[in-house]
């Protein structure tokens, strides 16, 4: 079999079309052509039906009620608590807190463990090419403490400059902060090798996996960070749940940093004391149906095999790769060597914004603008990318909708300048 015949192989479809009933109806009379994976994910028929069948049959607040519908409901969701244990391969189940997402997550860490551990002079490690989430809560967090950032530069393919990264840890610092996968380049980072050179000088180590978990299988314990943040709605999963793993030997000695109903032991008028993790982090009542949710995405994409996804979507960035820089007058934002599932780009003399909205006229979904990572878009000297990112759904012929789209934005603009 010759290498284009492997290809296109491999970029079948990995889903049933009936998986995704969204996938099937029509945008501004076009076929849906769905590249924007990277915000968020087409969910599933099984995941649908896991949060209406929740509802129909299970609810019922949980951890409080004796009667059998609680202890079902808190059955379900404690039993998705073992779900992403297993997804994450982390040790124990208590070592996963239940959050909105990512953003909570991160929160989590600065509030909780940042608060408590950090002051004036400390140092936090953070990436040039992270998500406004995994910068912004440290900034508040030093603005607080008195603890600064250092930042990991990156070159002209958006990798990291990892002899700087190496150059920048000291014993001040304490955290390393990094994204697993950056949203706006795409670049697969080495956070294996990243967190061993920070536990070299003592440094915990936080990974930003949101761009990750749907694209290839993660495995906390190889990783050998102490958290691990990640979004169920980039997972196929819903929105306003995630989860972060924190190292039990971390995460059992981190003060709360909610109150609330669950998260406590006793409560006073003289003082309060703390259940322990994970329910000290999770005050309130927490989206239940959104855990199970959550797992029933984890299943479906466990059934699939995440080694599989990679491989398919990995054929079908470059196919897109290939096809797009063939195009006229367009630039590839992030050449990384290690990339997944994200493709970044500029075409002269078109905004990002326009031609997304032309894209967009044709029923295809793309993103444009600076993906919450503007640093990136300074280090390029752009104001925004279009970006179209890869699912287990997309196939050939959505890149080849894509291509046919940027040719005709070219089209009307080429047009427009000649008028
Ligand atoms: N980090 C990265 C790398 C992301 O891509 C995103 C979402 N775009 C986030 C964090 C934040 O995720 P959420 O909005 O689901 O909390």
């Amino acid at each position: 079999m010759n290498a284009p015949d492997m290809r296109r192989q491999s970029c079948l479809p990995l889903h049933r079309a009936e998986d995704f009933p969204i996938l099937e109806r029509p945008v501004r009379g076009k076929r849906l052509v769905y590249l924007d994976n990277g915000a968020t994910t087409q969910k599933p028929e099984a995941v649908i039906e896991a949060e209406r069948r929740f509802y129909r049959e299970s609810n019922a607040n949980i951890h409080r009620g004796v009667h059998w519908l609680s202890q079902h409901a808190t059955d379900l969701y404690e039993q998705g608590r073992e779900t992403v244990r297993r997804f994450l391969n982390a040790a124990r189940a208590e070592e996963i807190v239940f959050t909105r997402g990512t953003t909570e997550a991160i929160n989590l860490v600065a509030q909780s463990w940042g608060r408590a551990n950090l002051k004036a002079g400390d140092e936090i490690v953070l990436t040039a090419m992270e998500h406004h989430s995994n910068i912004v809560p440290w900034q508040l967090l030093c603005a607080e403490t008195g603890a600064e950032l250092r930042v990991v530069p990156i070159n002209d393919r958006g990798e990291l400059d990892l002899d700087a990264y190496v150059a920048l840890l000291n014993e001040r610092t304490r955290l390393v902060a990094v994204a697993h996968v950056s949203n706006a380049l795409g670049t697969v980072n080495p956070v294996q090798d990243i967190a061993a050179r920070a536990k070299a000088v003592g440094a915990l180590v936080l990974v930003d996996g949101a761009q990750a978990v749907a694209h290839m299988p993660v495995d906390v314990q190889a990783i050998g960070c102490d958290f691990y943040a990640f979004s169920a709605h980039k997972l196929y999963g819903p929105t306003g749940i995630g989860a972060l793993y924190a190292r039990w030997d971390v995460l059992r000695g981190m003060p709360p940093w909610q109150g609330g109903g669950d998260m406590i032991r006793t409560v006073s008028f003289e003082g309060s004391t703390w259940a322990d993790p994970p329910q000290r982090f999770e005050a309130g009542t927490p989206n239940i149906a959104g855990v199970v949710g959550m797992a029933a995405a984890i299943d479906y994409v466990s059934a699939i095999g995440l080694e599989r996804i990679a491989a398919h979507e990995h054929a079908l960035l470059e196919y897109a790769t290939e096809a797009v820089c063939k195009l006229p007058g367009v630039r590839l934002i992030g050449t990384a060597r290690e990339k997944a599932s994200i493709l970044s780009f500029m075409v002269d003399g078109i905004h990002p914004h326009d031609r997304g909205t032309i894209l967009d006229m044709e029923g295809i979904a793309i993103r444009a603008g600076h993906h919450c990572a503007m640093p990136v878009m300074k280090r390029f000297g752009i104001p925004g990318t279009a970006r179209a990112s890869f699912a287990l759904y997309n196939d050939e012929r959505d890149v080849e909708a894509l291509v046919a789209g940027i040719r005709k934005a070219q089209a009307m603009f080429d047009g427009g300048a000649a008028r």
